[in-house]
């Protein structure tokens, strides 16, 4: 797989020295024994995590464990039933008065709240009757209120990351589903969010497009972007994470570095998981 060297992307590349050993301490997402029930059917039981400053998590388990109703707390799309979101430090969708009590947050504070969470979808998540560039500055312009001309410039930056510059004039229509996801992803980093979340990214791609949108995301990893990514690539997980969460019937069963949890499984469970995800290819 090519890539463009690190260096040469000035937006991501971290600080150096102990500034950045502290951003990389820094908790940016925090989830607290985190529960989520739909009715009578409880989906996470008691989630704990910590994703610190240019981790990349990826989520891993089977078709209803909870991993889209995880993502989808985070950035309170879901609002949990117990237990605390806090991104970096500030909890998310509520708050505590001097007497620890706590209150429902205001839908003003969640949104914005979630400026700090970029989160990319299965579906493609690009408006049609824009052209890629449109697209991107969008919300800068419209949410963060900058002007056109510094939108753009980000918007600019933004293509380059993901490789699709040639690209800025066209509208959706004419791109591939592999170079629309690249968009959808160029649009979430315009924000230049604290976190970006990825809920199967790849998943409704042919499957000959998939290894651009798998690149694009490597090497938004290796910038050091903090990432917390569902996918069921086992090989671009094992390569791109720090750590695997591997998550069944709502509880993490599993969570370490990705030769402890992909390659040398502990429970039964992850064991079987895995082996069937290896032998599919
Ligand atoms: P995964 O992403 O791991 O496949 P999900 O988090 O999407 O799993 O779903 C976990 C469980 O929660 C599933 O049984 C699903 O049917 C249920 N679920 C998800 N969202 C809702 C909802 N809005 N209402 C009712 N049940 C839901
Ligand atoms: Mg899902």
């Amino acid at each position: 797989m090519e890539r463009t060297p690190p260096d040469s992307i000035p937006t991501a590349a971290p600080a150096v020295g102990s500034n950045e050993q502290a951003r990389e301490r820094e908790v940016v997402v925090k989830a607290v024994n985190l529960h989520k029930s739909f009715g009578d059917l409880e989906v996470l039981k008691g989630i704990n995590l910590e994703v610190h400053f240019s981790d990349v998590v990826s989520v891993l388990g089977s078709s209803g464990s909870g991993k889209s109703t995880l993502l989808r707390c985070i950035n309170y799309l879901e609002r949990p039933t117990a237990g605390e979101i806090y991104i970096s430090g500030v909890p998310m969708g509520f708050r505590l008065d001097s007497q620890g009590q706590r209150h429902s947050a205001s839908q003003r504070t969640i949104n914005h709240m979630r400026q700090n969470i970029g989160f990319v979808f299965q579906q493609f998540n690009v408006w049609p009757h824009m052209t890629v560039l449109e697209n991107i500055m969008e919300a800068p312009v419209h949410v963060k209120g900058m002007t056109r001309a510094g939108a753009r410039e980000l918007a600019l930056r933004m293509l380059e990351r993901v490789n699709l510059l040639d690209k800025q004039d066209a509208y959706p229509a004419r791109l591939s589903g592999g170079q629309t996801q690249r968009v959808a992803i160029a649009r979430a980093l315009a924000m230049e969010p604290k976190v970006m979340l990825f809920d199967e990214p790849t998943s409704a791609l042919d499957p000959e497009l998939i290894g651009e949108v798998l690149a694009t995301m490597e090497r938004l990893a290796e910038e050091g972007t903090t990432m917390i990514i569902v996918t069921h690539e086992i090989e671009f997980a094992h390569e791109a994470s720090d750590r695997i969460i591997f998550l069944h019937d709502g509880r993490i069963e599993e969570e370490g570095p990705p030769e402890q949890v992909i390659d040398n499984p502990r429970s039964e469970r992850c064991q079987q998981f895995f082996s069937r995800l290896k032998h599919r290819r």
